[in-house]
Order: structure tokens, then C-alpha cells, then sequence
């Protein structure tokens, strides 16, 4: 969705710009650049299906900006002005973001041009199916080849779907499942990916909290504790983060910003109650305190410690980005801030925690989901019981050394109950994304604070993506 303003960058011009700005800093042959910079092929298909007694047409994309590992894997977004440039830009985004977070994966990204708005449940699946369908018979969806997930305007169900299609024209394939990822847990999914994107969002933001030296970048103090966050989009990222951020780490959420209004006060919003307000009538309009209008996107700009956009593309741009106050922009969104956008910021000290690390959430648990569907087991099957048997024997042993001494101390109870509870496979794929997360952070950070080149993280973030991907086509021949 193209909201910047006449004088900024598009898009894909934006990712081009980081990519040449940051690998202008690396020793690397310029056709070589070219080549991990240019997008190695993009699909259009355009298909016809029947519906309301006549032949709807719909425009669908798949981009494949780099093979140097495979499967590639991006998400498959529905939105009515998505667009070619659009897609490529994502798709390479998501080549930078799996070589940053390090998943095994090069980079793709999908798009299907419709308003799901506008169509019924059961006339979404018969679109989903068919482009599933026209994708999959070219190997755009396929477990080893390329794997799909859920962005904007797509989330399990229609993974589910894509996971049947697939299963149906492959029926002797067994890892069929492993074709897409995001997949509802009774359909091959993995505890824990819905909220994955939000989850990464949250490590992300108590890692950089961790370094005394980032807080003091963006003239922040302290813990999330307390920290007022302005959020944009509140659906699948932007709802999880903020839920999570409110709920577990003592952060006020003074703004959300939706497509059709805004709400915002200074003293904290209830994110839940607003976002069932939000699933019940289709926006924010109707509550009773609702900004709307064009005064809804100023609530961007107001005082904040954090804000997170976490919608669409481009958002902050020429028009408002010497307007928006926040010291610290995580993007969780792709894009949010346009090159332009992003200069203006970076001039005025704001640190910018930058999209291609902010939501690889996402991709990092969909890794672990196809890992899943490979291995056909869920995580932690095999040992749970075992390492609460281990930890019983230690908890047995330590009570019968208390009682044979007449110790005066005793194993808490809760102490006792925590131990001994084997973790399941939610806690694992947080532990997994967790340490993913602050992994990279920390590599990122590194390459920050050492390099007098580098002087935002974004540029550091593609300079270690680069340098990995270069890896590879080296390791490759190229
Ligand atoms: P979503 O469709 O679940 O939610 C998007 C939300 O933004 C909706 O509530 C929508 O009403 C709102 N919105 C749309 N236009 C807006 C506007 N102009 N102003 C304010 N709000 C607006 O999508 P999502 O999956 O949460 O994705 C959001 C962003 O995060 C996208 O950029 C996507 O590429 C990125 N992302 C998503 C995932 C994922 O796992 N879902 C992973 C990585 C990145």
C-alpha cells in the first residue's frame, strides 16, 4: 500500500538504497552486489474463478529474490493495491531478514491483489485454492522449494487451505505439511506462531534495553517498565506486541492508530478490550473517544518513549517524519519509514530498530515449524517426561538429605513445582526465538557501536545480512 508522499522513495527503491549504503562498506565485487541485490524472478499470474454468478479475475505475485539457500520462504499478503515493486521489496527484505536471524532460508514473498473485506469465508478459500493451485504447479509453494507463510491480510486459515491444496495435488508427498507455514496447531501448525511476530518484537525490545549504551542512544533510561508506546495497526503483530508489552513488561500503551481512527490517552489504553472492539466492529471509529479523520494519523507524532508502526508500508515519510517525537522506532511493520524518512530521523538521533531484525519473529518460528512438519514430531515430545523425571530424582534426593540431617531448610514449594515441570512446546519455540532474537541484536549491535562507518542499525543490520549472503554464493562458486 503506497501511503508516502510525492518526494519520497517507493518501497523497493528504500530497500535498494539501505542495501547500496551498506554494502558500499564491504570489500565485495560490484558485480557480486549486483547480483544479491536484484530480485531473480517474480511470477505474475493472473486466474479467473466463479463466483456470484460470473468470473471474478484476480491478480496474483510470487517473488524469488535469492536462491542461495533453499527452501526461500516469505509470507503471502492479501491487499487490494499491493503491486509488483511491492512484493520484490519484501521478497528481499526477507533474503536480508533469514540471514540476519540466521534460518536456513532464502528470500521470497507473495501477494494475492484482492480486498478480503469484500468476499465471503467460503469464496476466500475457493481464491485461496486456486492461486495455491497456479502457484504450486511451478514450485512457488513446495516444502523443499518454496514455503510460504501468513503477513497482512492472511493468517492460518488460509494457510490451512494452502496446506490442503498442496497435500491434494501431492498425495504421496509426506512432507506435504512442510509446504507452508503458520498453520493452524490441529493442521501441522506449532504452538506459538500466531503471536510470533509480536513475541519477536517484545525480545527485540528487552534486548536493546539490556545495553546500557543503545538505551543512552535514543536518551532512554531504565527497564520496558513504565515506557508509553504508541502503536500503529493493531492486528496480528501490532496486537501481539502491544498485549504483550502492557501484560508482561509494565509498558503503557497511550496510542493505537487503526485505518479508520485512532485512540489515544496519555494515562494507557486496554489493548484487549480495544481489540475485541476492533474484531467486533472492523475498526476503531465507533468507540466512543475515537479520533477520526486526518487528526487519526497525528497521534503518530505524539510524545512517546516508543512507537511502533506495525501496519503498512511507508507510513512515516517526507510529510511527518520532523513531526514524530519518539527517541525509539522499532519497525515491526516492512518498510514503515522511507529512505527519506529514515535520513531525517537518523539526523535527529532518533534509533530506528530496524524491520529486517524487528519482525523476524515470524520467519524464525516458522523455521522451527517446518523443522516440526519434517520431523513429524512436535518439540519436546521425546524428552519432557524424561527431564521431569531427572529433576524428580534430584528434588527426591535433596528432600531425603534435608531429613536425614534434620536440615532446617526445605525446597520452596513453588521452587519445587517450576523444576519439575518439563518444558512444552510452546516454552521451547519461545526459548528458540528468544535466543534468535538477542543472537541477533547482539551481532547487530556489535557491528553498531565497532564500525565508525556505521551509524544506525539498520545499516548494520544489512551489513551482517550482506556478508552472510556473500558467504554463501562464495561457498557456491560465485
Ligand atoms: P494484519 O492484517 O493482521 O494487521 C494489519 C493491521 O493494520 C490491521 O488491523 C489493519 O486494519 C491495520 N491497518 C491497515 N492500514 C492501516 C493504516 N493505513 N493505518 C493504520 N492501521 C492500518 O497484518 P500483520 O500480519 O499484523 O502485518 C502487519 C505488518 O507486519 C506488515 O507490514 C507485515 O508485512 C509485517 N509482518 C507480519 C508478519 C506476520 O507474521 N504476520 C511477519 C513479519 C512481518
Amino acid at each position: 500500500m503506497d501511503t508516502r508522499s510525492k518526494d519520497d522513495l517507493s518501497f523497493l527503491e528504500s530497500v535498494d538504497l539501505s542495501f547500496n549504503r551498506a554494502v558500499s562498506l564491504l570489500e565485495v565485487p560490484s558485480a557480486l552486489k549486483e547480483k544479491i541485490r536484484i530480485c531473480n524472478s517474480t511470477y505474475t499470474v493472473r486466474f479467473g474463478v466463479r463466483l456470484r454468478g460470473t468470473i471474478y479475475t484476480f491478480t496474483g505475485y510470487r517473488s524469488v529474490h535469492s536462491e542461495h539457500m533453499e527452501p526461500v520462504k516469505g509470507g503471502i499478503r492479501y491487499a487490494p493495491n499491493v503491486d509488483q515493486d511491492e512484493v520484490e521489496a519484501l521478497a528481499a527484505l526477507m533474503t536480508y531478514k533469514c540471514a540476519l536471524i540466521e534460518v536456513p532460508f532464502g528470500g521470497s514473498k507473495g501477494a494475492l491483489r484482492i480486498d478480503p473485506k469484500q468476499f465471503e469465508e467460503f469464496e476466500l478459500e475457493q481464491i485461496t485454492r486456486r492461486f495455491t493451485y497456479e502457484l504450486a504447479k511451478r514450485s512457488l509453494i513446495h516444502p523443499s522449494q518454496n514455503v510460504p507463510a501468513p503477513d497482512m491480510g492472511t493468517g492460518e486459515r488460509e494457510m490451512a487451505w494452502i496446506a490442503d491444496q498442496y497435500a491434494r495435488m501431492n498425495t504421496t508427498d509426506i512432507n506435504a505439511n512442510a509446504c507452508v507455514t503458520g498453520k493452524p496447531l490441529n493442521s501441522g501448525g506449532i504452538s506459538g506462531r500466531v503471536e510470533a511476530t509480536g513475541r519477536g518484537v517484545q525480545y527485540a525490545l528487552r534486548e536493546f534495553f539490556r545495553h546500557e549504551r543503545d538505551r543512552d542512544r535514543a536518551n532512554l533510561t531504565g527497564s520496558l517498565s513504565g515506557k508509553r508506546v504508541i502503536v500503529q495497526g493493531l492486528g496480528n503483530v501490532g496486537y501481539h506486541a502491544a498485549k504483550f508489552l502492557q501484560q508482561e513488561d509494565g509498558a503503557v500503551i497511550c496510542g493505537i492508530v487503526e485505518h479508520d481512527g485512532a485512540l489515544y490517552d496519555p494515562s494507557g489504553l486496554d489493548v484487549e478490550a480495544i481489540y475485541q472492539g476492533l474484531v467486533r466492529d472492523g475498526g476503531l471509529a465507533k468507540f466512543p473517544n475515537a479520533i477520526i479523520g486526518p487528526k487519526a494519523k497525528v497521534v503518530l507524532e505524539e510524545e512517546c518513549d516508543i512507537l511502533i508502526p506495525a501496519a503498512v508500508d511507508s507510513i512515516i515519510n517526507l510529510s511527518n517524519a520532523d513531526r514524530i517525537q519518539a527517541p525509539l522506532i522499532i519497525e515491526a511493520a516492512n518498510g514503515p519509514i522511507t529512505a527519506g524518512a529514515d535520513e531525517i530521523l537518523r539526523q535527529r538521533g532518533t534509533v530506528i530498530i530496524p524491520d529486517l531484525y524487528a519482525n523476524a519473529g515470524g520467519v524464525t518460528v516458522s523455521y522451527f515449524e517446518w523443522v516440526k512438519n519434517l520431523s513429524h514430531i512436535r518439540f519436546g515430545r521425546m524428552q519432557r517426561r524424561q527431564e521431569e523425571a531427572r529433576h524428580q530424582l534430584l528434588i527426591d534426593e535433596l528432600e531425603r538429605l534435608s531429613a536425614a540431617t534434620s536440615a532446617s531448610w526445605e525446597v520452596s514449594p513453588s521452587f519445587k513445582a517450576k523444576y519439575l515441570r518439563g518444558a512444552d512446546e510452546v516454552e521451547l519455540v519461545r526459548s528458540g526465538l528468544d535466543d534468535a532474537m538477542r543472537i541477533a541484536y547482539q551481532k547487530m549491535r556489535e557491528v553498531w557501536h565497532s564500525n565508525a562507518a556505521v551509524d544506525d542499525l539498520r545499516t548494520a543490520a544489512y551489513l551482517v545480512a550482506i556478508d552472510r549472503v556473500v558467504k554463501s554464493y562464495r561457498a557456491k562458486g560465485l
